[in-house]
């Protein structure tokens, strides 16, 4: 038999914060200390020379119990995080008969005592840890949705085209140059989606964001992802003629990517359709309005039967 343990030994142990158990090669406990007791309902000298599976009865044939024979009987020792099994114990916060376990990181250490062989358990209680890092995840996700990237596509978002069209438009006015936007469409994306799924749907847009980003060549141009299935470019130094003819050979970069579109849309492949505006000292000075232009011209491409590019005023 084991040596029992000294008063100052046995009082650091129950003020550990942390379960400890240690059991003999029967698996039965020998050691128990008392942070075990106010979150199991169990105290020490109730669980004494029980097998450790009496105890916990959810332990049979759980990877604690493996753990255990591992370490009793091939001298093996192991960890189980809480990524792999929660709560691995039936712990809960002390005092509390309800609710749900702690999660924990559980250890198993095999260790001889003279010709004898146990296995040290220590359970540490680190709900407060996984709290924490689910709420740096979920920080994380705010960060990025106050940023200028647009998670699905990689290109702008939304609000960066909002920050870049003001200030392009402030520049415009005040160098009396020229600028254009373009508003393009994926025609007929719902039945896309409804045909291959919105997962799918994600990567189309995510190939169509590429091939617009890829045809604006001017460090200054802007590609975003306007909303949805919907994206714009914003063309500083470009004239409605220039915009006009960049946003066809968009139109007919992406219908050549050949994407095969759902059987319910007009054309077998992936189709834009591109509304443009182009700013002009007398109407189109505000971001709303070159907007507006650029909306209404988009609309008109897709009333003339989409896969179509309008210039606005020439419609
Ligand atoms: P139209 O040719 O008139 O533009 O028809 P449409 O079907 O493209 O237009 P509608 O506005 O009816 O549908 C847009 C679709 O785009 C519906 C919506 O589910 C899909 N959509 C919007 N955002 C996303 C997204 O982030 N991922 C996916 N997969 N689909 C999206
Ligand atoms: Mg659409
Ligand atoms: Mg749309």
């Amino acid at each position: 038999m084991s040596e029992p343990l000294s008063e100052l030994a046995a009082r650091a142990l129950n003020l550990l914060n942390g379960g400890v158990i240690v059991l003999d090669a029967q698996q039965r406990i020998v050691v128990w200390n008392t942070w075990l007791t106010p979150r199991c309902g169990r105290a020490a000298n109730r669980v004494k020379g029980q097998d450790l599976c009496d105890v916990f009865p959810t332990l049979r044939g759980s990877r604690v119990e493996s753990a255990v024979l591992g370490a009793l009987t091939e001298n093996i020792p192991a960890t189980i995080a809480p990524s792999q099994v929660r709560a691995p114990f039936p712990l809960r916060e002390a005092g509390s008969f309800d609710g749900e376990y702690v999660d924990q990181l559980v250890t198993v250490t095999p260790f001889n005592e003279g010709e004898e062989r146990f296995c040290l358990i220590e359970i540490r209680d680190v709900s407060g840890t996984v709290d924490r890092e689910k709420r740096l995840l979920d920080h994380a996700e705010t960060l990025r949705a106050q940023s200028y990237v647009d998670g699905l596509t990689g290109i702008a978002n939304r609000r960066y085209f909002d920050v870049a069209l003001n200030r392009e438009l402030k520049r415009a006015i005040r160098l009396k140059a020229g600028l254009s936007l373009l508003l393009v469409d994926i025609d007929s994306f719902k039945a896309y989606n409804d045909h291959f799924g919105h997962q799918q749907g994600d990567q189309c847009l995510a190939t169509v964001a590429r091939a617009l980003a890829a045809m604006l060549k001017r460090p200054a141009d802007v590609a975003a992802r306007y909303g949805g299935e919907e994206f714009a470019a914003i063309l500083p130094d470009t004239s409605a003629e220039q915009a006009g003819v960049l946003a066809e050979a968009i139109r007919a970069e992406v219908a050549a990517l050949a994407l095969e579109h759902a059987p319910a849309a007009k054309w077998p492949m992936v189709t834009l359709s591109i509304g443009v505006s182009s700013f002009d000292s007398r109407v189109l000075n505000e971001p709303k309005a070159l907007i507006e232009a650029a909306d209404r011209a988009l609309y008109a491409a897709k009333h003339g039967g989409r896969n179509r590019v309008v210039v606005d005023g020439e419609a």
